[in-house]
C-alpha cells in the first residue's frame, strides 16, 4: 500500500527542535517564557506591528476570549458565518449566548454582506441588537471585508475576524488578521503553520493585550496571595510549543510559495474538465494562502462527492467534504439563520483535496491518476 497522502499535514523544518531545547535547558517548562514572547513578537512583526498578539492554547479559546472582551453575556445574540468549522461558533455557546448564522456568497464562500445586514436590521427591530459579528476567511480566501467592515462600523457592532485558516492571505494587499476589532489565528496541526495545538488573539493595543493575558492566566491579580475579582481561564500557550511556532513562522513565506504551487497543479489538472470547477479568487483584491484547494462538481455529472472521496480513500488519499454549515448541525438546530441555500449547495457540491506544503511530485502524480476517471 502506498503511504497516505493527508489533506493538510504538519510540515516541520529543522530549526523547531533548537527552540524546544532552549525551553528544556532554561527549565521554562510552563505557559510563559522566552519562546512565548519571541513567537508573539515574530507574529506582530509579520503583521507590520499594526496589532498586538497574545499566544494562546487554541484558536477556539482565542474566539472565546474575544467574545468575553466584547462583553457577550447569556442570551445575547452573536452573528456568525454558517459555513465554517465549529470552532468559530462553539465559544458563543460557552457564554450562554445565541449564535445567529449567516449564509455565504458564492464568490469567496464567506459571509454574505446582504444577509448579514438583514440579520442586523431584524435584531435591531426586535430590540436585540447583535453583540458581535464573526466572519471567517474560509480555506484561506479573504471574505468581502470592505462590505462587512462597513456594516460593522455603520451599525456599531464589533467585528471578530476568524483568520484560523488565513495566515498569509491578503485583501487589497492588507493582511488578514488586521481588519477586525479582534482577530484569531490557529496553529493546530492541520493549519498553515503549527505549534501542534495553539492559537493567537490579535488585538489593537498593548493595553488590550495585557488584559487578554490576565484573562488567559486565571485572572491572577497583583498581590502576594492568590487574589481574584474575575473569572479567568487557563488559556496561555506552552513555552515548549511556542518554540515550534518561532521556527514555523519564519518558514511562512516559503510555505506560501509551496501552497501556491499546489494551486497551480490543481488549476492545470481541472482546466479542461467539464465535470469539475476549481474554486478561484473572484478578483485581484483577494489573495488566498491556498491553505486547502476546493473543487466543485458540476451539475449533470453521473457521480457524487462521496464517490470521489471514497475512491480516493481506497488509494490512501485523504479528501474531505467542505465544512458542514452550522445551521444544518443537530447541535445548533434551534439557532436562527439568515440566508438561502448557498452554503448548503456549496457543501453538497464541494470537496477539499490534499494541499499540504509538503505535497511531493509523486503525491501529485498519484492524485492526478486517481482523479483521472472522474475528470
Ligand atoms: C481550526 C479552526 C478554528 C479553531 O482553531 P483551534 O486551534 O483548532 O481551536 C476556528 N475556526 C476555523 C475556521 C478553523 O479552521
Amino acid at each position: 500500500m502506498n503511504s497516505k497522502i493527508w489533506l493538510s499535514p504538519p510540515h516541520i523544518g529543522n530549526k523547531e527542535i533548537a527552540y524546544v531545547n532552549k525551553a528544556f535547558k532554561s527549565n521554562w517548562m510552563t505557559t510563559s517564557g522566552e519562546n512565548v514572547d519571541h513567537f508573539e513578537t515574530l507574529i506582530e512583526s509579520y503583521l507590520e506591528d499594526k496589532v498586538s498578539v497574545t499566544a494562546l492554547n487554541s484558536g477556539t479559546s482565542a474566539i472565546h476570549l474575544a467574545l468575553i472582551k466584547l462583553g457577550v453575556k447569556p442570551n445575547d445574540e452573536v452573528l456568525c458565518q454558517s459555513l465554517t468549522f465549529c470552532g468559530s461558533a462553539n465559544p458563543i455557546a460557552y457564554l450562554g449566548a445565541n449564535p445567529v448564522f449567516i449564509d455565504s456568497e458564492k464568490e469567496t464562500l464567506n459571509m454574505c454582506p446582504e444577509f448579514l445586514e438583514k440579520a442586523i436590521l431584524e435584531g435591531i427591530k426586535k430590540n436585540k441588537k447583535p453583540k458581535a459579528i464573526i466572519v471567517v476567511h474560509l480555506y484561506g480566501m479573504p471574505a468581502k471585508i470592505d462590505a462587512i467592515k462597513n456594516l460593522s462600523l455603520h451599525y456599531n457592532i464589533p467585528l471578530i475576524e476568524d483568520a484560523a485558516e488565513a495566515l498569509g492571505s491578503t485583501y487589497k494587499s492588507e493582511k488578514c488578521g488586521t481588519f477586525g476589532d479582534y482577530a484569531i489565528f490557529s496553529f493546530n496541526g492541520n493549519k498553515i503553520i503549527t505549534t501542534t495545538g495553539g492559537g493567537a488573539l490579535i488585538s489593537k493595543s498593548q493595553k488590550e493585550k495585557d488584559e487578554i493575558i490576565h484573562l488567559a492566566s486565571q485572572a491572577k491579580e497583583d498581590a502576594l496571595h492568590y487574589q481574584h475579582t474575575k473569572i479567568g481561564y487557563n488559556y496561555r500557550m506552552s513555552n515548549v510549543l511556542a518554540g515550534i511556532g518561532c521556527a514555523q513562522i519564519k518558514l511562512l513565506e516559503t510555505r506560501l510559495k509551496q501552497l501556491k504551487k499546489n494551486y497551480n497543479f490543481y488549476d492545470a489538472l481541472f482546466e479542461k474538465s467539464k465535470n469539475f470547477t476549481l474554486f478561484k479568487a473572484p478578483g485581484i483584491d483577494f489573495s488566498s494562502n491556498y491553505w486547502l484547494n476546493i473543487v466543485f462538481i458540476n451539475e449533470q455529472v453521473n457521480f457524487t462527492v462521496t464517490d470521489v472521496i471514497v475512491h480516493l480513500q481506497t488509494l490512501n488519499i485523504e479528501a474531505k467534504p467542505l465544512w458542514k454549515p452550522m445551521h444544518l448541525q443537530p447541535v445548533f438546530k434551534n439557532a436562527k439563520y439568515f440566508g438561502g441555500s448557498v452554503s448548503e449547495n456549496l457543501f453538497n457540491a464541494g470537496l477539499c483535496l490534499p494541499s499540504g506544503s509538503n505535497l511531493s511530485k509523486d503525491d501529485k502524480n498519484r492524485i492526478s491518476s486517481a482523479l483521472n476517471e472522474f475528470i
